[in-house]
């Protein structure tokens, strides 16, 4: 019980029954062996101060054990007060920076007589400062769900040496232009094949590359692995400003940025590592730095490696069967018109025909009168009758109908409760292009 008691009556508590205890045996001790009255007036003096002194020892060191974790408690708490600080000072920056380029061109798209080059470069710093905006609050969604353990992690047949190859020629045009990007394979394609999350390493990968671009203004970035002890090791190697051997621990914090004159200069959120930190936990991997200031970074991480057996790679690979070609009928449920309009687009070049539903009163009626629908693309959040109900509705209509949920949402409670309540997928939006037709493709075949 006394361990529930605040510090204060901890205190008190002790000190009145080491007193009392103290008071009640010393004096029966003593009256037990002296019987002189003067000597024994004279020893109660010294037992005074015998408590005094005793219980100062005793208190000095409790309170000090006490004060010293509450100070390093302060110092933690301070520490990450101008921590968040500095981190709402730089994402209000790096929000405000591509908002600017968006509002500000949009509205110069507004004026008449631009030209079409002047149109088209418009446009692409419209897409490109969405693109930034978009990976702000992918960052901080992804930080917050890997902090509160609300991610897991997909196991999916991966090659090693395409997913280098097409990272390498996604990131090859935003490299700069005084450095050289290499890559580097261990294994060969058969070999490389292994289980893994892919879209989480990719974007472990592309984190660490964007990095390394970031701060090596000229040189050599290389990216590749090696195959080490069932481990499969990755290295991004740079020939940039390095990192202070004080730091190199402390980078894979949230939030944390090496030096604030270089945060200015380069500019972050100083979530990426973190984050990147996080999806290699979930991996079931490691990650380090090596570094020296003005040389250049290595960053390493692992993952283990579950190579799978070659006949069943082609098997999964070539099973791929574009149905997107076929006359099929997707139903969209949607509330958000332009978000309907965005799949529409997508889907044009295929034969794909798409009916509308503004809502999932009006998805279930449009079940009715349709029973070609062959696939339904089913949002979850939507006025008069949201996508649970509206799918249970039309489950009752037709039980063998793939409804696949759609949401901006991004949690595992979502997806999982998509599934439990009989969604056969689930996309997150936003989701791009590759995304939705593999999706469609896979539910299609
Ligand atoms: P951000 O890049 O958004 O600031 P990160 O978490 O990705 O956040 O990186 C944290 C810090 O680590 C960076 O601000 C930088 O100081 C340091 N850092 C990361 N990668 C490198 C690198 N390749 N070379 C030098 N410093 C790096």
């Amino acid at each position: 019980m006394i361990r529930k008691l605040n510090f204060e009556y901890k205190i008190i508590i002790i000190y009145l029954l080491l007193g009392g205890l103290w008071i009640l045996f010393s004096d029966r001790l003593m009256h037990s062996f002296i019987s002189n009255t003067e000597l024994l007036t004279q020893l109660q003096t010294y037992k005074g101060w015998f408590y005094v002194i005793v219980t100062a020892i005793f208190f000095h060191f409790y309170l000090k054990k006490y004060l010293i974790k509450i100070r390093n408690a302060e110092l933690k708490a301070k520490e990450s007060d101008k921590l968040k600080t500095a981190f709402l000072q730089n994402i209000s920056h790096e929000i405000r920076t591509p908002m600017n380029g968006i509002i500000g061109f949009a509205q110069l798209l507004d004026r008449d007589n631009l030209t079409e080059d002047q149109k088209q470069s418009y446009i692409n710093i419209i897409i490109s400062s969405s693109n930034q905006l978009l990976s702000i609050v992918n960052d901080v969604l992804d930080i917050s769900l890997i902090e509160s353990g609300n991610i897991i992690a997909k196991s999916e047949v991966v090659n090693l040496n395409e997913l280098i190859d097409e990272v390498y020629l996604s990131l090859l045009p935003t490299i700069n232009s005084n450095v050289s990007f290499e890559i580097k394979k261990d294994l060969s394609n058969n070999k490389s094949i292994v289980i893994t999350d892919k879209s989480k390493l990719r974007q472990i990968l592309n984190n660490l590359i964007n990095n390394a671009n970031k701060f090596t203004k000229s040189g050599r970035i290389t990216v590749g692995y090696k195959l080490k002890n069932n481990e499969i090791e990755f290295y991004i190697e740079d020939t940039g400003i390095g990192i202070d051997p004080s730091l190199q621990d402390k980078i894979f914090d949230r939030f944390t940025q090496a030096e604030v004159e270089i945060t200015r200069q380069y500019g972050g959120t100083g979530l990426g590592l973190a984050i990147c930190k996080g999806n290699i936990k979930l991996l079931n991997g490691r990650v380090w730095v090596c570094s020296e200031i003005n040389k250049g970074s290595i960053f390493y991480f692992t993952i283990p490696y579950k190579p799978i057996k070659e006949n069943l790679t082609r098997e999964v690979l070539n099973s791929s069967v574009k149905t997107l070609n076929s006359n099929k009928v997707i139903l969209i449920a949607e509330d958000e018109e332009f978000n309907y309009l965005f799949i529409k687009e997508l889907l044009k070049k295929s034969q794909i025909e798409t009916i509308y539903a503004r809502n999932g009163r009006q998805a279930v009626e449009l079940c009715l009168q349709n029973d070609n629908i062959n696939l339904i693309l089913m949002d979850i959040k939507m006025p008069i009758m949201n996508g649970f109900e509206a799918a249970q509705e039309i489950r009752k209509l037709r039980p063998n109908i793939k409804i696949i949920a759609q949401t901006a949402f991004a949690m595992v409670e979502d997806r999982e409760r998509a599934l439990n309540a009989g969604f056969i997928d689930y996309i997150s939006k936003p989701f791009n292009e590759g995304q939705l037709l593999t999706l469609i493709d896979k539910h299609l075949s």
